[in-house]
């Protein structure tokens, strides 16, 4: 045998013992996820029956933080601050695992719930109740999900715990409060994150979605989540009677006026190739038939991809109520008053599209080649991209855990009648096999960054 014919047989060796390996780490993997599923879905059922909303998180993240540092990771809790409420207590969670020299990898789940009140009948739902911060009595729900994401995110740092051989480097879990807020990340980075705890090499999270079958995940490189600002607008006039409307300036009509100008700025001002989507999600103004208010207050929600799409918008807005005030003959001194939130603002999500290019193999390896799927962007927002910094600083990537009974999914797409989605009282993803998909997607992505 030549050298080059020696050489070339080496190769197929090693190609069929790493092919062998990978296999072979495949199935051990798979066996462990089995083994761990009852406990997890008991995990899953426990967390579901107790949620806590946004800023108030504090009984699962003690859950997280025990269950963290049970696993030999070194824990650290109440990380992050809100600049703007200094008596608030963040809950945020940081466990760190170091495993010699190699890249660090962020893991992150949410921690809260939301105020709906739980339609779903399943033997687990949640019962809470709470008062809200505007002391209103509201239902506790997990119905984003969040509950998968923590379970899947516990059995991600389980398995990883226990694979230490086949991985280096240094994994952070990150458990962060308030998304539904989305202030929880930004708490978390002002809280200086990247600087207490190694700075991430990459940063990996999963949502559960009502559009992709349990047992799969879906992957959206580049552009995968808009930007979200609210907006409150004020819109001042002068009350007087109701029979008399040439003695007042209304600011009803001028609301009405507003929200009609208002629906060019997408369809007549900005260019088709970028989304953008204006929403007015509340209108509040006047107590009684015969009264002309003073003011009408409107809520709005903008999402965008391009920050100069958002800038447009909120210049738009800001025209529009001053021009229509204007028109309207309402004094200076009652001018509109348009004011985009700070604290109520979250980027878009970039996916890195080299990261998500390599992690959609890995998904493909790991679940079966039809078990992965690309999927289109949303207008939906989330706060994870907070983690990526600036200018996509840091590679960041979000997949979607398939969380629907396939069987479901396939007669909704048949008929046409949608199935309850993500912040509906009747939101229940399939416990297993999700968390069975989230737990070995997550598991398989860092092993394939961390490898030895
Ligand atoms: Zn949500
Ligand atoms: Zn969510």
């Amino acid at each position: 045998m030549g050298h080059r014919a020696l050489s070339l047989c080496l190769t197929f060796i090693c190609l069929l013992l790493s092919v062998a390996g990978a296999r072979s780490q495949q199935s051990d993997l798979d066996g462990l996820v089995d083994r761990e599923i009852p406990s997890l879905v008991s995990t899953y059922k426990a967390l579901h029956a107790a949620p806590e909303l946004s800023h108030y998180e504090e009984k699962t993240s003690a859950l997280v933080a025990g269950e963290l540092r049970a696993l030999g990771y070194t824990v650290t809790e109440h990380v992050g601050k809100y600049p703007d409420h200094p008596d608030w207590v963040s809950y945020g969670v940081v466990g760190v695992l170091k495993n010699g020299n190699g890249p660090t990898v962020y893991l992150r789940t949410e921690l809260d719930a939301l105020p709906v009140e739980e339609m779903t009948g399943l033997p687990y739902a949640s019962k809470v109740r709470t008062k809200d911060d505007a002391g209103r009595d509201v239902g506790v729900m997990h119905a984003c999900g969040h509950d998968i994401h923590i379970t899947s995110f516990l059995g991600t740092a389980k398995m990883l715990a226990e694979l230490k051989v086949e991985w280096r480097g240094t994994l952070v879990m990150l458990a962060q409060p308030a998304e539904e807020a989305i202030d929880g990340a930004k708490a978390m980075m002002d809280d200086g994150l990247y600087t207490r705890f190694p700075r991430p090499d990459y940063v990996l999270a999963l949502h559960d979605v009502p559009s992709v079958e349990a047992g799969k995940v879906g992957y959206t490189p580049g552009y995968a989540m808009a930007s979200s600002t609210s907006v409150e607008v004020t819109l001042r006039g002068i009350g007087g009677h109701g029979s008399a409307p040439q003695a007042a300036k209304d600011p009803i009509v001028e609301a009405a006026q507003f929200i009609l100008a208002i629906q060019t700025i997408v369809s007549r001002e900005n260019s088709p190739f970028d989304p953008a989507v204006v929403t007015v999600g509340s209108i509040h103004g006047g107590t009684r038939p015969n009264i002309i208010p003073d003011e009408v207050h409107l809520q709005l929600t903008i999402r965008t991809y391009k920050e100069e799409v958002r800038q447009h918008i909120l210049a738009a807005l800001e025209r529009m109520a001053q021009g229509i005030a204007a028109a309207d003959g309402i004094p200076a001194s009652r001018a509109p008053i348009v004011a985009a939130s700070s604290s109520e603002a979250t980027p878009s999500l970039y996916n890195d599209p080299q990261l998500a290019g390599r992690l959609a193999k890995v998904f493909k390896r790991a679940l079966g080649p039809e078990n992965a799927v690309e999927v289109p962007p949303i207008m939906a927002s989330e706060d994870f991209c907070r983690f990526g910094l600036d200018d996509h600083q840091i590679p960041v990537f979000l997949f979607w855990l398939g969380a629907v009974d396939p069987a479901k999914l396939a007669e909704s797409r048949r008929t046409g009648v949608p199935l309850p989605g993500l912040h509906s009282s009747l939101w229940a993803p399939v416990p297993e096999p999700t968390l069975r998909t989230g737990v070995k997607s997550m598991t398989s992505a860092v092993l394939d960054l961390m490898k030895k």
